[in-house]
């Protein structure tokens, strides 16, 4: 019996991810037009609250590249600012039952898998900056964003075995929308077979940043997560990314990535590129778009679809 076998296109695909559309999003969606993406914050002039921009800015593009959306409304509260704690980064407080209420979207781009459907890969990243604060919040997780668009623009066209679901949701407003988008899928008995946070992606110390390091760090709670951590290691190497890749266990879940293993999705990692997080600006007003290293993001971007492509591959 002979075997045929079918050249393999991640090099192809990964070479696709264009730097420069990742800055002019990364710009578009953290400094001009839009400042922040908040809930509570709209432009002088403007109808729509500056998330809702940014939602439709997302959508414009997704839509562009061949995408039908669908929206999942979740309601959510802006966080109050405490700025008695320490340190800085912790100033989000619990709302208060008679702050305002507001309808926040996690925005879902689909492709259907051509011979596993039913096997979903998700790649997820919050699209809001922090509510509670005036921050561009550019590599948290602007940054993030434009990965996960580079993500789903480089496979609009690419013929998937199995499923994979680009969801846009909101982090930094209280609560957390991915724990819906979670939930919600495993109500519908949904099969996830692994899920990638795009998060603060090519953001480290500002001596790495000097020092021109280009680093990715997954971040995995379970033993299915940490398999995700090593196939990110495999195909660093394989494609000679170049990227300088670890790996970091955290015992209990959180963010993005922590509300599909809550809701039952062990499977779920966070790439970013230092943890513990090592961004001095991180949740303050410093957190802009010329700090983004942007050529360490996009690394961070082939690198994850990489992977996707390897889960995605096997029979
Ligand atoms: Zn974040």
């Amino acid at each position: 019996m002979s075997r045929t076998s079918t050249p393999d296109p991640t090099l192809d695909i990964i070479q696709q991810v264009e730097e420069p559309r990742m800055r002019e999003n990364l710009f578009y969606l953290a400094k001009d037009p839009l400042p922040y993406r908040k809930l509570n914050y709209t432009l002088p002039g403007h109808e729509k609250n500056t998330l809702y921009e940014a939602d439709d800015f997302i959508q414009g593009e997704l839509e562009s590249w061949g995408y039908a959306i669908e929206k999942e409304p979740v309601q959510v509260q802006a966080y109050r600012c405490d700025t008695a704690k320490t340190p800085k980064s912790s100033w989000f407080s619990p709302p208060l039952p008679e702050d305002p209420w507001y309808t926040a979207y996690n925005i879902y781009a689909k492709k259907t898998g051509s011979v596993h459907p039913d096997e979903i890969i998700v790649v997820i990243s919050h699209k809001d900056s922090q509510s509670w604060i005036d921050s561009p919040g550019a590599n948290d997780n602007a940054v993030g964003t434009v990965g996960n668009m580079e993500v789903s623009r480089v496979l609009a066209n690419y013929d998937s075995r199995r499923s994979i679901w680009f969801i846009y949701c909101n982090e930094e407003h209280t609560p957390w929308t991915s724990a819906t988008a979670a939930n919600n899928a495993k109500e519908r008995g949904d099969t996830i077979v692994a899920v990638f946070n795009i998060d603060g992606i090519g953001c480290k110390s500002p001596e790495d940043t000097e020092a021109g390091k280009k680093i990715n760090v997954t971040r995995y709670t379970t033993p299915e997560g940490e398999q995700l951590a090593d196939l990110m290691a495999e195909v660093n190497e394989a494609y000679e990314i170049g990227l300088i890749q670890s790996k970091y266990h955290r015992p209990t879940p959180n963010d993005d990535d922590g509300s599909f293993i809550n809701a039952g999705y062990p499977a779920a990692v966070l790439n970013i590129g230092s943890y513990p997080y090592k961004d001095p600006n991180y949740h303050s007003e410093g957190d802009v778009a010329e700090t983004v290293d942007i050529e360490n993001a996009a690394m961070a971007v082939q690198a994850t679809l990489a992977a996707i492509l390897q889960i995605d591959r096997q029979p």
